[in-house]
């Protein structure tokens, strides 16, 4: 037998309910199963302070409605209404009725799915007193309920609730689905207990607090225990010696990434080595009370030395320091809980580096931002990876820039910018300030910065640019950029400026592809483009106007959408793509053949938009035109060999129908492909995935920022 709980978070909606269900089925391929699930997200604080009110028997509804169909749905509907109706003013403990709404719908759909499945009702197997569970009465109830059906491959039980000696509603407290689980397992001899949330295991910390905390992968029952109680909400403090005394293990795993092996708690967590394991905070009054708990007994005194001493250097004011039960005990004042706990974090958890990059950042946009987030959740990770660190030294949006060589702490940026120097020239600045081996990031969009490059690769520093502006110029000055780099023996790296993240540019620029074996290059790369063009389904949608408006208000656009339209930035990411490929691509060498005329180039963006609108009927014929046949209208940038053109090939932008063979025709949103030909292989090579999203080019950024 195999117990499997899920938390709120994983039952939030129809969508996560499916993963749920992905990960049962997958279990009950090989075990028999007991489901236990809380009630929907933020239903029981619901249930405690409104009671069953008509918007949250919507959203059950809504569930309803997307997970089943015919007959079944509306048996379902019925059945949740009715256990909705069931609940009046008086009722005891209404907040328990949560997860029976949440069981009874999965339930159904399980048996709907195929599974042998039955719905167990924990208020007669579970028999409670004042939170705790009396384990005499209710084990042998579940064990005789386990026992009576062999032939059931699925129970699937609610958490949470139970029944008091009387046999009246109660419960086993806020977070006791946990417990509810545990006890199931104890109680039917399971083999193992799965406790599924919303996070990848019992981290170093609450990633909440912390975006650098890890997944400590093995823990005993004490440390997971002392977590627990202090704070630590993942797990649910009496869930652990029932499960402990039966000796099995807690697995506890991430429903929205199944493939992480997340946290066993167990005897064997314990390695003998004595070691810090994690920190837990709680609230207690005005004060915030952390304490840090480890495994093996580790010494107390030396570590209240390390914290002490790090909470100092960051400006946190101590209360209290002391111990409890082999735990270091602090206190500090609320508003500093966070910066406690980081300070804390990095000294107890994170990898020291000794090979630091310092890196300046122009633009503080959509990516700059991102990038500036991205670096400290990735801290812990690139450092254990790679044992390197990233730490900014300067940084600039349009107006002002700080500098600070001791380093600008990512949660800092934006209040330190605010405070920076408006009057001088960050190049300038950046050339003063760095020692070689710094990397300059350029994630602006400026039309003017690539021309300090040159400067900063004289003076030692990496380029790293998001910012093809800096690269679609003239081939002249860019190869003598590329040039400049390469005799300064510094990088010069830009592959996030097309496709993000996936890697169009280091799949051309190999030894393999060049200008003498490529045959042609096509790609679906302008996000705009596509986001609108694949959004669009002529009369089921809004109009084209309405989408490329919103796609403008969502940043997803330039600031005037019709460069998209025109090309430009298509353009801009075909002569990159070309250049890497040693093909010398001039902007005059590529035909450009925009989506729509020329009037609608050559008046005010209001004026455009209106004649969009009057052109819908157009768009709306065109698409049933395009759908009867089969096809759809791609935005596609190419590069073809031709032996008649000067440049050995001829490039175009423009507008082509596909078919369903085509590996343009399924994409969606703002997806980028690329497919090459060369002469080296006999089929293309085709790369797809998300080509825009300041995410993504954030990642990217990092892994150029690695590279150099
Ligand atoms: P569920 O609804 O699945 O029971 P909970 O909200 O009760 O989930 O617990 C999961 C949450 O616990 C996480 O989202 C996280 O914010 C919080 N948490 C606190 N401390 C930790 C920790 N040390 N490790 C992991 N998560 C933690
Ligand atoms: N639904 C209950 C709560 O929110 C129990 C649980 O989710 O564990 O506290
Ligand atoms: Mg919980």
């Amino acid at each position: 037998m195999q117990v499997l709980k899920f938390g709120g978070s994983s039952v939030a909606d129809a969508t996560n309910i499916s993963k749920v269900l992905d990960i049962v089925s997958n279990v009950a391929m090989r075990d028999r199963v007991i489901l236990v699930c809380s009630a929907i997200k933020g239903c029981t604080d619901i249930l405690i302070n409104e009671g069953p009110t008509p918007a949250l028997l919507s959203r059950h509804e809504a569930i309803i409605r997307r997970l089943f169909t015919g007959a079944e749905r509306e048996a379902a509907l019925e059945e949740c209404r009715s256990e909705f109706a069931a609940i009046g003013p008086d009722t005891p403990y209404r907040e328990a009725y949560g997860e029976i709404f949440s069981t009874r719908i999965i339930a159904a759909k399980l048996a709907c799915d195929g599974l042998n499945t039955l719905w167990i009702d924990s208020r007669s197997l579970i028999r409670a007193e004042n939170g705790r569970v009396i384990e005499k009465l209710s084990y042998p109830y579940i064990m005789a309920m386990v026992d009576s059906h062999p032939e059931v491959n699925v129970f699937v039980a609610p958490g949470f609730i139970c029944t008091d000696r009387e046999g009246l509603v109660c419960t086993l407290g806020r977070g006791g689905s946990d417990y509810s689980a545990a006890i199931y397992a104890a109680g039917s001899k399971a083999s193992g207990l799965e406790i599924w949330t919303d996070v990848p295991g019992i981290m170093t910390t609450n990633p909440k607090d912390v975006p650098s905390a890890r997944t400590i992968p093995n823990i005993s029952y004490k440390a997971a225990l002392d977590l627990a109680n202090y704070g630590a909400k993942v797990l649910y403090p009496p869930t652990v010696a029932p499960a402990m005394d039966a000796g099995i293990a807690i697995n506890i795993r991430n429903t929205f990434d199944p493939s992480n092996p997340g946290t066993v708690i167990s005897d064997k967590g314990e390695s003998g080595v004595a070691a810090w394991t994690g920190v837990a905070s709680m609230s207690q009054g005005d004060e915030s009370v952390i304490h840090i708990v480890g495994e093996g007994k580790p010494k107390v005194v030396i570590g209240q030395e390390r914290a002490s001493t790090v909470l100092k250097k960051a400006g946190v004011q101590v209360t209290e320091m002391g111990e409890e039960d082999g735990s270091i005990r602090v206190k500090v004042h609320k508003e500093q809980e966070r910066e406690a706990l980081e300070a804390i974090h990095r000294e107890f958890f994170e990898q020291k580096t000794t090979n630091v990059t310092d890196i300046y950042i122009a633009g503080f946009g959509a990516v700059g931002k991102a990038l500036v987030k991205l670096i400290e959740s990735s801290r812990a990770r690139v450092a254990d990876t790679t044992g390197r660190s990233i730490r900014i030294v300067g940084i600039a949006d349009s107006r002002r820039y700080v500098i600070d060589r001791e380093g600008i702490r990512p949660t800092e940026v934006a209040s330190r910018l605010k405070e920076g120097i408006s009057d001088r020239n960050f190049r300038d600045a950046v050339v003063e300030s760095a020692s070689r081996g710094a990397v300059f990031v350029d994630c602006s969009d400026s039309e003017t910065l690539y021309e300090a490059y040159g400067t900063f690769f004289r003076n030692g520093i990496n380029v790293v640019t998001s910012n093809r502006r800096a690269l679609a110029i003239p081939y002249a000055k860019y190869a003598s950029l590329k040039s400049e780099a390469l005799d300064n023996g510094v990088s010069f790296r830009y592959d996030t400026t097309v496709g993000a993240a996936i890697p169009m540019l280091e799949s051309l620029s190999g030894t393999v592809v060049n200008a003498d074996s490529l045959q042609s290059i096509e790609a679906v790369i302008s996000c705009t483009m596509n986001n609108i063009i694949t959004g669009y389904d002529g009369a089921n949608t809004e109009s084209f106007a309405t989408l490329l408006r919103k796609a403008q208000q969502a940043g997803l656009t330039e600031q005037d959408p019709r460069m998209d339209l025109g090309g430009q930035d298509a353009l801009r990411k075909l002569l990159i793509l070309a250049r890497e490929a040693g093909v010398p691509l001039e902007e005059k060498d590529v035909e450009i053949k925009p989506m729509l005329g020329k009037e609608f180039f050559d008046c005010s963006l209001d004026e455009f938009y209106r004649k969009l609108e009057d052109d819908e009927p157009e768009f709306i014929a065109r698409e049933k035109e395009l759908d009867d046949l089969g096809q759809r209208q791609r935005f596609v940038a190419s590069l073809t060999r031709d032996a008649r053109s000067p440049l050995g090939f001829k490039a175009s932008i423009r507008m082509q129908l596909v078919g369903i063979d085509s590996p343009f025709y399924w994409i969606s949103g703002t997806e980028n492909v690329i497919s090459i030909r060369s002469d080296i292989n006999s089929s293309p090579m085709v790369l797809k995935g998300a080509g825009e999203g300041a995410l993504f080019a954030a990642t990217g950024i990092i892994g150029d920022i690695l590279g150099v």
